[in-house]
């Protein structure tokens, strides 16, 4: 049982950029390298949930225990269909809890306090973040060591994510200052489309280091994946896609293991 495992968010307040996708496939990639990960499903939506095959009925105690009724993460994890990968599904009254925490005097503190109170047999806790700065979202970076942020190359993407990183600023000058930006991943990256190119070298140019090396192609079947209710690692291991969350598997793992977190 290993005591400390590293708790990384996955957010953006913009929704349909990745975030999903990245926390399940980035999550089942390290799983099949014999990590023991959990994924924490934060979008009252549970899409991470419904894309792992936790089907709305099968969800017992949820995130939602993990944040306002105390519940330890190890015994409400759901064993999913990939070793070594389990999910804390979320489920509708989810959408409730930034109301219920609002009211708690410390209300940034709920997950951290349920995450690290007790020692957890994870090496890795991805948080899937809902698309908002909202309290869900400032729990999950107080709970965190690092955030991922998926930036879909698109017009407008450099302006959200300073907005995302002030709010990284915020929590780090308050709750949690050993907060850190882990890194920046290219998603839905079409080599083809000039705008994507643009938005890569300006990435870059501004963040250096901090936007990974690995790029994530549009590709099909990253979409199909979740409607078969498992992983694209699975789907189709020999994807593209597949293929991506692999080699960020890997940068990440390379990154941890010479601990080359930037700092902004
Ligand atoms: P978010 O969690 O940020 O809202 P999702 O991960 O759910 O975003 O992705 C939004 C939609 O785009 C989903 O339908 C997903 O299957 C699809 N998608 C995500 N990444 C890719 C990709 N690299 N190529 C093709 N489709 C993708
Ligand atoms: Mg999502």
């Amino acid at each position: 049982m290993t005591s400390k495992a590293k708790i990384v968010s996955i957010a953006n307040q913009k929704g349909g950029v990745g975030k999903t996708t990245t926390a399940i496939n980035l999550g089942a990639a390290l799983a099949m390298r014999g990590k023991r990960v959990l994924l924490v499903d934060l979008d009252p939506q549970g899409n991470a949930s419904t894309g792992l095959g936790i089907s709305r009925e099968t969800r017992g105690r949820s995130t939602y225990d993990l944040l306002l009724a105390d519940a330890a993460a190890a015994d409400i994890a759901m064993t999913t269909d990939v070793d070594n990968l389990w999910i804390i599904p979320a489920t509708m009254d989810l959408s409730s809890a930034d109301a219920e925490l609002m009211s708690s005097t410390r209300r940034v503190m709920h997950l951290k306090n349920s995450l690290r109170s007790r020692s957890t047999p994870y090496d890795y806790v991805f948080i899937d973040c809902p698309p908002s700065l909202s309290l869900l979202t400032v729990n999950a970076f107080v709970a965190s060591d690092t955030v991922i942020v998926p930036l879909q190359a698109e017009f407008f993407a450099l302006e959200g994510l300073s907005q995302l990183l002030l709010t990284v600023r915020e929590v780090r000058s308050s709750a949690n200052p050993d907060l850190r930006v882990e890194g920046i991943v290219l998603t839905m990256f079409d080599r083809r489309n000039n705008l994507c190119l643009q938005v890569e070298d300006d990435a870059r140019q501004n963040l250096g280091e901090l936007v990974f090396h690995t790029k994530i192609p549009r590709n099909v079947r990253l979409s199909e994946a979740p409607s078969y209710a498992m992983p694209v690692l699975n789907y189709d291991p020999t994807s593209r896609g597949a293929i991506a969350y692999r080699s960020l598997a890997a940068e990440l793992l390379q990154r941890n293991e010479t601990s080359q977190v930037a700092h902004v």
